[in-house]
């Protein structure tokens, strides 16, 4: 999102988003911006304690406090009962993962690319306005509403007001979900959409851009200048409430947000970190190769392993870390990158993707990680989810048997855990 949606589970760096699209494209991570994305898996659900017309009564009353009118509280919930299929999503923790060469034939498909490059071109006027207001390139723009809900396709069709209570009542982040909640009353209150037709995914991510709530409230603009707030049905509020976030995320207009690039051998792969960034210059000294026709920027670049060293390398920019802002999944935003410039053409991949090598289930990076703990690499907790502590900890280990240190996850390196 626009997740300012949610998504659904996520993985390594895969995740399939719970919005809009079926076999969607997003990931999510961490809490950001404007999508949602779930966070640790770990925490068990627990039977609500109390009935839901209880919690709602209670609730009622922190709406009202926060500003929500009681007539429009109560138009809002009348008839609300819990979606019992919003919880089973919420709790859902599948055993496998996408890898993500296949996550990417997905996200950048020809169909796709090529419905983008009609609208690129049936949208000229108001892409024109569009980034001349807010500097936010117009092939960025589409590819986020490409990824977020199929160009409008896909806006999700669950009430989110009936989404949110459920959550708020008995998910695994209640507080969140109140937040998002009231948030959601408000946006009513305001006039923007009808209560009925305020449709999202079933995390609360609502409309073209996938936004949750509380991203709307800051980010949502009436573009079109019809005095609402619409990113259901107006494209043109919808993209200009995606060029509005990502403005704020930091975008670069004009500024790329990265390129493949090749690595010499004999690289210190440890240097392939979300944290570790460095001018282009300092990664040139250290032998990767920068394709010729690269736009040149100034701008800190970190060296992204989306399948471990044996895949394609990537230098990425501050317009990717603008893309995270959006949906905290690397493969999301490789994807958005991606499919920016395949509407123009480009962006093919080069290198070879380890087609051989599937991801570890849920259950084996858990088992990973315990062995992790057990030979004292200090992975965090054994949740199946690849942080900053489990990467550090494979990278320990691998380094410790003489391995590419890239801290990416594989059959051969659990098979080495088990016996060791
Ligand atoms: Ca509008």
């Amino acid at each position: 999102m626009f997740c300012p949606r949610l998504c659904s589970l996520l993985i390594s760096t895969i995740a399939l988003s719970a919005c809009a699209e079926t076999p969607n494209t997003s990931t999510p991570a961490a809490p950001t911006g404007a999508s949602i994305s779930q966070p640790a898996l770990a925490e068990q659900p627990t039977a609500a304690a109390i009935s839901f017309e209880s919690w709602r009564d209670a609730f009622r009353v922190k709406a009202l406090n926060a500003g929500v009118q009681a007539t429009r509280f109560d138009q809002a919930f009348a008839g609300i009962q819990p979606d019992a299929a919003v919880i089973d999503a919420d709790r859902s923790q599948p055993e496998f993962t996408r890898p993500v060469w296949e996550y990417l034939d997905g996200a950048l498909s020809a169909i796709r690319v090529r419905k983008g490059q009609a609208l690129l071109i049936s949208n000229k006027a108001t892409l024109d306005a569009i980034e001349q207001r807010y500097g936010v390139d117009r092939q960025a723009l589409v590819a986020v509403w490409g990824m977020e809900s199929s160009f409008g396709q896909f806006i999700g069709d669950k009430s989110v007001i009936r989404s949110l209570a459920t959550l708020a009542y008995e998910g695994r982040r209640p507080q969140f979900a109140e937040d998002q909640l009231i948030a959601a009353l408000l946006i009513i209150q305001h006039g923007d959409i009808q209560p009925q037709r305020m449709l999202g995914s079933w995390a609360g991510a609502m409309g073209q851009t996938q936004f949750i709530p509380t991203t709307y409230n800051s980010h949502a603009v009436d573009f079109d200048g019809d005095g609402r707030r619409d990113i259901w049905n107006s494209s043109a509020d919808a993209l200009a409430s995606t060029a509005h976030y990502l403005q704020a995320s930091g975008w670069q207009r004009g500024q790329p947000w990265g390129y493949e690039v090749a690595l010499p051998s004999g690289f210190d792969y440890a240097q392939a970190d979300p944290e570790i960034r460095k001018p282009l210059h300092e990664w040139t000294e250290l032998g990767v190769k920068v394709p010729p026709v690269a736009v040149r920027s100034d701008d800190r670049a970190s060296l992204l392993l989306p399948a471990g060293h044996r895949g394609p390398a990537f230098l990425v920019f501050g317009n990717f870390r603008a893309i995270l802002k959006y949906n905290n999944s690397s493969s999301y935003a490789l994807a958005v990158g991606l499919l920016s410039q395949r509407f123009d053409g480009k962006g093919q991949i080069l290198g070879a993707w380890p087609r051989d090598d599937k991801p570890l289930s849920r259950s084996e990076r858990i088992e990973m990680q315990d062995h992790l703990l057990r030979l004292g690499y200090a992975p965090g907790a054994s949740d199946s989810i690849i942080g900053a502590n489990t990467r550090k900890a494979i990278r320990a280990f691998q380094q410790h048997q003489g391995w590419p240190a890239d801290g990416y996850p594989t059959h051969e390196l659990l098979a080495r855990l088990r016996t060791s």
